[in-house]
């Protein structure tokens, strides 16, 4: 285990051409100081948990000073945005400082809001708290949910101010994953008709991340394969567990199938699939039910920028499976979710679960979770299940096709309902709960929310006796929190 100043980074990005990158430098972000660090991510990367008490942990961890072997720079890329293609983005506030070798794989460490970069076009390259510890909140509790997912390894804030819609201060979050390369990294160079940069980048992303087709005959094709298929692995487990993104542009898709960049994301809470979580999205392009397809039309604009690497049969072939492969996935997880093997036919039982969900305005985890405790016996009623629906009817009618399909799987109904328990999550992270936590530490300097969060989101499954509050529907106040893209 080491400390932050013998963390030793690589830079592997450098050794794409230039015209991939900037060279950045962090701007001091003042008076910094450390909000939490996370001991769990820090351990992937041999990084000991006593370093919140490293004297210098707050100005590392957000660039005022630079870990050992630090390069930092701003990766170029475009993208579409609500579907129109903008053709110079990058990172305008995101600096990479290098890489680092994990236990299992290298780690790459990314500092988010610390100052603007020859991207940023005329922001400001930094990130409020609020935001920033929605992400870190978030792609923590997405770990814990078994949702790939970027990691976050330290949030450091700052009384420096920062206009948005009001004034608000400063933070920076140091992000770690595999990878950071979006679709619209690929994008920006098929646009500029700059295809030997093209090809560098595929070659770059083959090597460091899908070494086992680095001697196919198709590399180029088997890497779009692959992204298609962690993509649809992706958008299932968003479905199976409620989660909104909120900005589906194709420079917020990773390469890797994580989920990436979390700005106005949402759980669900009602069932409600066409929940808009981003209140700047007008048309309802984001929608929680529009996002396995919005991810397909993000894999076709993937494939456009291939072109010139893949043959254009072969890439249209790759994605015709996406649609089947995402179906695949969410009645697996959702069949696990109802204590079901995984058989297609189950989407008989889903689908109308679904339905009678939305009609009757149940809130979706909590459902899910007391459905651990089904009592599949012909006389038990199920009340507290049954006292959730408005229409106490529609739930038996579920209910007797759901004790048909159960009957003919049978199981012991402790071990089934340990098995259900362990992928319908007691605690999700809801907006309250993080905005909780965000006027903990705004308005009191208290950060004791945010590890009493941490500790619950990542290990959702548990019961966390006496957090009950954690798990419990939102409050009327938190039904008016509304969500902007500004961050
Ligand atoms: P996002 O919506 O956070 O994914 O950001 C979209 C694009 O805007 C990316 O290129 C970001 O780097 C850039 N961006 C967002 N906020 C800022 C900011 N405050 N300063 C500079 N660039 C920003
Ligand atoms: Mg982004």
């Amino acid at each position: 285990m080491s400390s932050l100043e013998q963390l030793t980074l690589a830079q592997r990005y450098a050794s794409l051409p230039a015209t991939h990158y900037s060279p950045v430098q962090p701007e001091v972000l003042p008076d910094a100081k450390l909000l939490h660090f996370n001991v769990q991510a820090a351990k992937l990367i041999g990084l000991s948990a006593d370093q919140t008490l490293h004297p210098d942990a707050a100005e590392y961890l957000c660039g005022n000073r630079l870990l050992p072997g630090s390069q930092p720079l701003a990766a170029l890329y475009a993208g579409h945005q609500f579907g129109y293609y903008v053709s110079q983005l990058g990172d305008g506030r995101a600096m990479l400082l290098g890489d680092v070798a994990g236990t299992e794989e290298r780690w790459e460490l990314q500092l988010k809001g610390s100052g603007p970069t020859p991207y940023s076009r005329r922001s400001d390259g930094r990130a409020v708290l609020r935001s920033s510890l929605r992400e870190y909140l978030c792609s923590e509790a997405m770990h814990g949910l078994g949702v790939p997912t970027t990691r976050a390894l330290s949030l450091v804030g700052s009384p420096l101010e920062v206009r948005r819609e009001t004034v608000e201060t400063a933070a920076v979050v140091l992000r770690m994953s595999p990878s950071f390369v979006r679709f619209g990294s690929f994008e920006v160079f098929y646009h500029r008709g700059q295809h030997d940069n093209l090809r560098a980048l595929a070659d770059f992303v083959i090597t460091h991340h899908f070494p086992q087709y680095a001697n196919s005959p198709e590399p180029y094709l088997m890497m779009l394969r692959e992204i298609a298929q962690r993509t649809a692995h992706l958008m299932a487990h968003w479905q199976a567990v409620g989660f909104t993104h909120g900005v589906m542009n194709t420079d917020n898709m990773s390469i890797l199938g994580l989920t990436l960049d979390y700005g106005p994301f949402g759980f669900l809470d009602r069932y409600e699939p066409g929940f808009v979580c981003n209140h700047s999205d007008e048309m309802g392009r984001y929608a929680f039910d529009q996002q396995p397809d919005i991810a397909g039309w993000n894999l076709t604009r993937l494939a456009q920028a291939l072109s010139p690497l893949i043959n254009e049969t072969a890439a249209k072939e790759a994605l015709q499976d996406y649609p089947g492969l995402f179906a695949t996935h969410y009645i697996n997880l959702m069949s696990a979710k109802l204590g079901l093997p995984a058989q297609r036919e189950n989407a008989r039982l889903i689908l109308p679960m679904l339905d009678t969900l939305h009609k009757n305005r149940v809130d979706y985890s909590l459902f899910l979770r007391r459905l651990c405790d089904f009592d599949p016996a012909p006389d038990a009623l199920n009340a507290p299940l049954r006292d959730m629906f408005l229409d106490r009817t529609a739930f038996d009618a579920w209910a007797i096709t759901h004790r048909a399909a159960l009957a003919k799987h049978p199981q012991d109904i402790t071990v089934r309902a340990g098995a259900m328990r362990a992928v319908n999550p007691k605690f999700i992270l809801r907006n309250y709960l993080a905005e909780n936590a965000i006027r903990a530490v705004r308005d009191n300097q208290d950060n004791g929310e945010i590890e009493r969060l941490i500790t619950l989101l990542h290990a959702p499954f548990d019961e966390h006796p006496g957090m009950e509050a954690y798990a419990a529907e939102p409050p009327e106040w938190a039904h008016h929190l509304e969500l902007s893209c500004s961050s």
